[in-house]
């Protein structure tokens, strides 16, 4: 098996599925052949693009229902990954929705449909970020329960248990084209560093996803990739315990980082595949709606990235296999909600991958598969 991508979703799958190949090895008295797996990374680090530039956060109150599911039984796996390890993955940082006068009804939609929010007046707003102003909190919506997750630890993890379920993970090894093998199911692969054959191929290439498809002669799945700009300003008086503060209405989102404000303009600019760089007009609408939103007058920056979310058209992940092609399996399309779904969706991938039952309360899989 031969998984595509070494972002959070290649790497988590890599792992889930060499522990679980392991697991049905032992469970049939060592009768079955364990398999290859193998993961081929094109930069010379791991989780170089959209991985390495999340902001981290697990909320329960983003994306569609499948996605709410998928964090919820994240979590669960998250903090039992933190306790084996010894490294706890999760922090808490609640997350705060905001409203001005003109957005009362879509935080009012947001807090019917999530469980995890409860309704806050600014002033209850405020006392959780000091330096919003009272104009911005017309309504307020609290998730208390929301964290940041530790990224670098968690893909750390990830490669580590891999390689000692005996995964090869390989980075500077690009895959270029493949033809696949009717008769003898399989599929050749030409990579920059030489070929390989292999049964199955996992597209985990992230905003690369439907390239790689191409490079295999698979119908593409539609996928667009948007940019999301960050920038960390230098700020006075930002409490360390502050809440992420999110804009309902979509223009911008911050929270206390190193010292500083990270801030975003909440932007989806339509992009290719591509190392993203961030615009500097999009930094500056993040800091001009942030200084707007609140008391603080930020007016440097330190530093600034940008990165690529890539969506189905339904904004749902796809994890499934290619209805027509043989021998191809997708798990991309993560969106906004990569890091805090994989840990849940790479095990879900990795059981339909070797034929093996898993549930995820409140997800029904069929939603997720690639049509
Ligand atoms: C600014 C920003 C903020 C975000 N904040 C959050 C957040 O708070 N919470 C959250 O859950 N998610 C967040 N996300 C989303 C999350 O980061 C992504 O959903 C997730 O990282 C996607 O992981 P991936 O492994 O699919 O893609 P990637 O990390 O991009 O990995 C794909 C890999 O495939 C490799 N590749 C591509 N083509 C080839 C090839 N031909 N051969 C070999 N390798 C190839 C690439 O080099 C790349 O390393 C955010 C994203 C951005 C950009």
């Amino acid at each position: 098996m031969a998984i595509i991508g070494g972002g959070v979703a290649g790497l988590a799958l890599a792992a889930e599925l060499a522990e679980l190949d392991g697991r049905m090895v032992e469970r049939s008295g060592g009768t079955r052949p364990e398999r290859r797996i193998v993961l081929l990374e094109r930069e010379n680090q791991y989780a170089y693009h959209s991985t390495g530039r999340s902001i981290a956060t697990l909320s329960e109150t983003l994306g569609s229902p499948e996605q709410r599911a998928l964090t919820r039984a994240s979590r669960t796996i998250l903090d039992a990954l933190g306790a084996e390890s010894g490294t706890p993955l999760l922090r808490t940082r609640p997350v705060v929705w905001v409203a001005d006068e003109d957005n009362v009804g879509a935080l009012n939609a947001l807090l019917t449909a999530s469980p995890a929010l409860r309704a806050a007046d600014s002033a209850a707003a405020r006392t959780l970020c000091p330096a919003l102003r009272p104009e911005i909190t017309a309504r307020a919506a609290v998730e208390r329960t929301a964290q940041d997750v530790d990224v670098e630890a968690l893909h750390q993890q990830y490669r580590d248990r891999a390689a000692a379920a005996g995964a090869t993970l390989r980075t500077a090894i690009g895959l270029e084209s493949g033809t696949w093998d009717d008769a003898r199911a399989e599929w050749t692969l030409t990579t920059d560093r030489g070929e390989l054959v292999t049964q199955r191929v996992v597209n985990a290439a992230g905003p690369w996803a439907d390239a790689v498809a191409a490079r295999l002669e698979v119908p593409p799945a539609g996928l667009a990739n948007l940019r999301r700009t960050v920038a960390i300003a230098t700020a006075e008086g930002v409490g360390p315990a502050w809440p992420l503060v999110i804009d309902v209405a979509g223009r911008y989102y911050f929270r206390p980082e190193r010292g500083g404000l990270l801030v975003s303009p909440a932007d989806e600019t339509p992009s290719p595949p591509t190392d993203a760089v961030a615009a500097p007009q999009d930094i500056s609408v993040a800091i001009e709606r942030v200084n707007a939103a609140t008391s603080l007058r930020l007016d440097r920056v330190r530093t600034s990235w940008a990165g690529l979310r890539t969506f189905a058209p339904d904004r749902n992940p796809i994890v499934g296999p290619d209805p027509k092609q043989a021998g191809f399996f997708w798990f991309a399309g993560l969106g906004g909600t990569g890091i805090q779904t994989t840990p849940a969706l790479a095990r879900l991938a990795a059981a339909q991958l070797l034929g093996e039952a898993y549930e995820i309360p409140g997800l029904d899989p069929a939603a997720l598969l690639p049509r």
